[in-house]
């Protein structure tokens, strides 16, 4: 029977930590595990019965996965409702019912005081599985809720290994380079390493390039900022900003963007410390931008391109 082993599993299971360790896949796993009809000595998921098949094609009944409907936008409050409905039904496979909310950050707080209410009386069997590279962000009482289950960077040396592994025989960039860029996290590093997001990292990085040389107009700049994921792409400027920063006040030693030194060393020489600073406070009030839904990215940027132009 699915699950006997771990009967003393709790309700709700919090997993934090930077994002790119594998959290989600790590809780993905743990629930095919919990569901599967026989799963080995180890608790993995043999991945060939009836409900592992059933879970590898994402239709397994007895588990809801509930993430934002687009990107970057939040978790509502009738996401918790089908997710509360699911939880009252009657187990189909008559094991456990499992819900895996990710990100949970996103959930917005009528959202996140609906799931609160089920946290505190869950229906019997039910795991809820929440994950989350902010658990700051994650109402007090909610985080109180969960067992807490937090997810570590590996040491250097171990995550350098695996990535050249995964990157062995593929055109790509110096395995060092992108587990900086990743912030440590091995599966952060692979997935930049991916030869589309490659590709716009330097094509933005142009763009901007373009504009603080005067050699592009903030609306022409803008096209290839709002063609794409707009948060990672200011969290691109975000980072050629600290790079700056780093090159002006401590030199190349600690740069994260190490291909970039020379292009960010011409840039820096031409802005003051102070510019600088108010330049990253501007790309971090972009950030904050960027995850409210009502912001216009158009608009945004070419406000930020314009008053980079003016200086
Ligand atoms: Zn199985």
């Amino acid at each position: 029977m699915a699950g006997k082993s771990i009967g003393r599993l709790p309700h709700g299971l919090l997993c934090h930590g930077p994002a790119g360790l594998g959290k989600t896949l790590f809780a993905e796993r743990l629930a095919q595990s919990l569901l599967c009809q026989r799963a080995e000595v180890d608790g993995a998921p043999c991945g060939g019965c009836r409900a592992c098949r059933l879970f590898a094609a994402g239709n397994h009944p007895d588990f809801i996965p509930v993430k934002p409907a687009d990107g970057g936008k939040p978790i509502r409050v009738d996401q918790i409702r089908q997710l509360n409905e699911f939880l009252g039904y009657t187990s189909k496979f008559g094991g456990y019912k499992i819900a895996l909310i990710a990100p949970a950050d996103a959930l917005n707080s009528n959202a996140a005081n609906s799931l609160l209410k089920t946290l505190e009386e869950p229906p019997p069997r039910c795991v809820l599985i929440l994950v989350t590279a902010s658990p700051s962000r994650l109402p007090g009482t909610v985080r109180s809720r969960c067992q807490d289950l937090g997810f570590t960077l590996p040491a250097r040396e171990q995550a350098l290994g695996w990535l050249a592994g995964r990157l062995r025989g593929r055109r790509a960039p110096d395995p060092g380079l992108l587990l900086n860029l990743g912030g440590g996290a091995p599966l952060a590093a692979l997935a930049l390493a991916e030869p589309e997001r490659w590709a716009r990292r330097q094509a933005l990085f142009e763009s901007y390039r373009n504009v603080l040389l005067g050699k592009s107009d903030p609306i022409r700049a803008t096209e290839v900022w709002v063609d794409g994921p707009l948060a990672e792409s200011i969290r691109w400027l975000s980072s050629w900003h600290m790079d700056m920063v780093r090159l002006k006040m401590v030199g190349a030693s600690r740069l994260l963007n190490v291909d970039l030194e020379q292009a960010l060393h011409v840039l820096a020489t031409g802005l003051s410390t102070r510019m600088l600073f108010q330049r990253l406070d501007a790309v971090h009030q972009l950030q904050q931008l960027a995850e409210t839904t009502q912001a216009n990215p158009r608009i945004m940027m070419e406000a930020f391109f314009s008053s980079c132009m003016g200086e």
